[in-house]
């Protein structure tokens, strides 16, 4: 990661001296707040939690990536369907098979979610969209 042989001129490598710094820096804070050291301090079963959070988003991220390309595009894998509706299903199968690994209600709480949704009144928030 270090010593990369590139011809960089006198403002590229000011620039990369500044990012360098910064980052050192931005290191230095986030270490000193204890926030860099996850494995001695998370628990293995939360850092496998976290992991699949990030693979959930990584396949709305594959969906948003489909949509800027066609949005509709087919799926190579699945080809009656969509690439979207191929990584909207790939969001769900992670979500519930999480759900099922840890134990949790999600078919409760989007019944229950639905139900409290319905009675909020219309544009709740007062939000853009
Ligand atoms: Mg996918």
């Amino acid at each position: 990661m270090n010593g990369h042989e590139t011809n960089f001129d006198g403002r590229d490598i000011s620039t990369r001296n500044a990012i360098n710094n910064a980052s050192a820096q931005f290191f230095e804070i986030a270490n000193s707040k204890g926030f860099l050291n996850v494995e001695e301090t998370c628990p293995r079963w939360l850092l496998f939690f976290a992991t699949h959070v990030a693979l959930m988003h990584s396949e709305l991220s594959e969906a948003l990536e489909a949509a800027r390309e066609d949005f509709e595009q087919k799926s190579e894998k699945i080809p009656e369907f969509t690439l979207i509706e191929e990584e909207f299903a790939d969001v769900i199968i992670r979500v519930l098979m999480i759900a099922k690994r840890y134990n949790l209600d999600v078919g409760g709480a989007v019944v229950a979610k639905s139900h409290y949704n319905e009675g909020r009144p219309e544009r709740h928030g007062g939000k853009a969209f």
